[in-house]
């Protein structure tokens, strides 16, 4: 460990008589807070980092709530080592990361390591030296206009550091050097550098129309409040949500509390933060997994100090330091993205309205496609709701119209149908953008043998192996496993038999460039856009009308502004459909509707064609008639009797081993002690939908409940009955959104 300042305490030998004790919880995921002596001349209270010893090394824990254990016999003891000079933990972050653990069946000391991310942080960043001038400088200093440059810039009397001064002045470091030897300038520590400035609330940003001013207001109102409170903020795609919350974090920062804002996808939010810049003059904090460890450091600290005011972050920036956090948004709130599936696994949009709970804070979900769960919290009363009714500035919701595949296909080994085909023609005529939208990457899902019909599989996962054809390989998407496009099939040995069944977005690349030579076309795929800066440049090209037509995948369903875009097709509407996913129906509406809601934002109309097997799905139906209110009534009406989620609970018990006997054993084992009784089921096990991943054999089971029923103990009941060999891991999932 670095050096630092740090408070050492006495050396003590031998066991003394009832010397205080402290729990410490260390960032490990192992369990529980363990007990350490005090030494002699340390004062310690919950939420101090200290060093403590633990095996052979020294680690960093945090001093706990709680009575150690006098049980425990001093000999046992070690000592508490030091003292880290950092701001403490709050009693607030404190009791999340129980929380967290608790509700998520976690050690609390893998959920501290979340709340300790950046450990570097806690030591205090060493201060630079810089020069000033001398209190009392000699009386015969000879002085030279070159020296009288220097002692001008430092007029003001503050510490500058050696290069800055040299250049301010225009000499030659060497000067600084003989002014100090000669008394006129001194070393100084400088003040440590502002790594945020301060968002201005009043700094002149749009102004909101009477809908958004009176959704603004109420939402003022619940951050003034300075307690605990939730918001669900609801309206069409366009309708200004992003401006009437930016409203109430500027009223939070009038109070001087710090606000958080949760993104699903901030390497996609480049225009968002243009419009958050916009408003408040100054670019927030971020925090994400890309940043640099040097910045993650410093923004750790910072926000520590309460010098981030506002901090726009990914799901992991729920586990931040804030001294007093007044606000938390979360946008986009229906997103899977903010359901953490591996190590803790957490629902950050759950846990923000926790800790927001804990902080006495206003907590707002935003979408415009909100998730059964919060759209139900809305109606029994439990979340406040704002809702916008119309898109800002008086723009059209688009028209979306159902093409029927069944009736007008597209030709032979084609994707898309006569009418899309007309449509996006027509647009591009008209000098308007066009999109279309097909959630897959590579250029086709699955590959086959004409001769044999064999289908190649991934090695390692139960799943086809996706062709990417402009990097001539075949890949896996669940593991990342690639290989060459073979010559022959591995199954029957023909020669050149292989052949791509289905379009990814490459094959509609393929398609669109034989249709529209002239089209400028822009791929958006995770693997065309692999970060922050390149989705920024797609976004700028796509506003400059550099690009006639886009093709995408689930990026461009992103909550994107662009102006020109007037037309979306949607290639395969039935896609999300599949599979028996609890939720697919729900998440097919939402995501096709934000999609749908990039078409015609400003004054031209937009339109959007689905391509569909089942235009009468009530998904599509719903879509068409834009009634999703509708959808969601009888989506709840659907999972209501059976007590599905959100009407009751649900966890689930992911059993997984790369022996295939032992995670059936296993699996077996946890199905006999499934906890029974009035409300409460087990299905399974079964094999999971990837049986196989990453090498590892999977098998599921699923405990539901009634919703008065908590599934904390029983799950602890439950596992405590089983025994779990070494080679084989339960990972349980409370609220589970993913089925895989
Ligand atoms: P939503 O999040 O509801 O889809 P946005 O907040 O993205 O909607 O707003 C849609 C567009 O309208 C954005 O480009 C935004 O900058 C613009 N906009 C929203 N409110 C105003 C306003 N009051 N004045 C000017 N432009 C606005
Ligand atoms: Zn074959
Ligand atoms: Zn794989």
């Amino acid at each position: 460990m670095a050096g630092g300042k740090r408070t050492r305490g006495g050396v003590t030998t031998g066991p003394v008589a009832a010397a205080p004790r402290v729990r410490v919880l260390l960032p490990l995921p192992l369990g529980n807070a363990y007990d350490y002596r005090v030494p002699e001349g340390l004062a310690l209270t919950p939420g101090a980092f200290v060093v403590v010893p633990l095996g052979g090394r020294e680690t960093i824990g945090v001093v706990w709530d709680g009575e150690p254990d006098p049980g425990l016999s001093e000999n046992r003891l070690r000592n508490v080592q030091a003292v880290l000079d950092a701001p403490p933990m709050t009693a607030v972050l404190r009791r999340f990361v129980d929380w967290v653990a608790a509700y998520t069946l976690s050690p609390p000391g893998a959920v501290l390591r979340m709340a300790m991310s950046a450990p570097s942080a806690l030591e205090p960043p060493a201060p630079q030296a810089g020069w000033r001038r001398a209190a009392a400088p000699p009386a015969g200093a000879r002085t030279t206009p070159m020296r009288r440059r220097v002692l001008e810039v430092l007029a003001d009397g503050a510490a500058r550091a050696g290069g800055e001064l040299a250049e301010a002045a225009g000499v030659a470091p060497a000067v600084l050097r003989g002014m100090a030897d000669a008394g006129l300038i001194e070393p100084a520590l400088m003040p440590r550098r502002r790594l945020f400035a301060a968002p201005d609330p009043d700094h002149p940003g749009p102004a909101l129309g009477p809908e958004q001013r009176e959704a603004a207001d109420a939402l003022r109102a619940a951050v003034a409040r300075h307690g605990f409170s939730t918001t669900l903020l609801t309206g069409v795609t366009g309708s200004g949500k992003t401006e009437v919350y930016f409203e109430a974090i500027a009223e939070c920062l009038r109070r001087g509390r710090q606000a958080l804002v949760l993104l699903p996808e901030i390497a996609l939010s480049a225009q968002w933060l243009d419009r958050f810049r916009a408003r408040f003059g100054v670019a927030p904090a971020l925090w994400h997994s890309e940043l640099t460890s040097r910045t993650r450091r410093e923004t750790w600290r910072a926000v520590a100090e309460g010098a981030a005011p506002v901090l726009v972050g990914a799901r992991s920036a729920l586990f931040l330091p804030y001294p007093d956090l007044g606000l938390i948004v979360v946008d986009e709130e229906h997103e899977t993205a903010f359901k953490q599936e591996e190590g803790v696994v957490y629902h950050a949009r759950d846990m923000a309205v926790v800790r927001a709970r804990l902080s006495e804070a206003a907590c707002v979900l935003a979408s415009a496609t909100p998730s059964l769960e919060s759209a139900t919290n809305a109606q029994t009363g439990r979340y406040a709701t704002v809702h916008l009714p119309a898109r800002h500035g008086g723009a059209e919701m688009p028209a979306v119209e159902a093409v029927d595949l069944r009736r007008t296909p597209p030709e032979r080994g084609r994707f898309l149908s006569p009418a899309l085909v007309a449509a996006v023609g027509e647009t591009l005529d008209r000098g308007e953008q066009a999109m279309l939208f097909l959630n897959r990457r590579g250029y086709a899902p699955m590959t086959l043998c004409r001769t044999c019909g064999h289908r190649l599989r991934c090695p390692n996962c139960t799943a086809w192996l996706v062709e990417h054809r402009a990097q001539r390989r075949l890949q896996c998407h669940h593991c990342g496993h690639v290989e060459p496009i073979p010559e022959a099939c591995p199954e029957c040995g023909s020669a050149h038999s292989t052949v791509p069944i289905g379009p990814g977005v490459e094959r509609v690349l393929e398609e669109a460039r034989a249709l529209w030579p002239e089209a400028r076309v822009l791929v958006m795929a995770s693997d065309t856009i692999p970060g922050p800066a390149a989705a920024a440049a797609a976004a700028k090209a796509i506003q400059h009308r550099e690009v006639d037509l886009i093709i995408g995948t689930q990026i461009v369903a992103k909550g994107w502004h662009f102006p020109h875009l007037t037309l979306v097709g949607v290639v395969d509407a039935d896609l999300g459909l599949a599979g028996g996913d609890l939720r697919a129906a729900e998440r097919t509406v939402q995501l096709l509707h934000q999609v749908a809601g990039r078409a015609g934002r400003e004054e031209r109309p937009g339109r959007v064609l689905l391509q569909t097997f089942a235009p009468e799905h009530p998904v599509m139906q719903a879509l068409v008639h834009g009634d999703l209110e509708a959808f969601m009534e009888a989506e709840a009406d659907g999972r209501r009797p059976g007590h599905w989620p959100p009407f009751g609970r649900l966890a689930a018990l992911i059993v997984s081993s790369e022996d295939e006997r032992a995670a059936d054993r296993t699996a077996r084992d946890l199905g006999l002690a499934a906890p029974g009784g009035e409300g409460v089921e087990v299905l399974g096990p079964a094999p999971a939908p990837l049986a196989i991943l990453r090498g590892r054999h999977r098998r599921r089971l699923l405990l539901k409940t009634r919703r008065d029923i908590a599934v904390q103990p029983l799950l602890e009941d439950w596992l405590d009955k089983v025994e779990v060999p070494g080679n084989v891991r339960v990972q349980v999932d409370v609220d589970p959104v993913g089925f895989l």
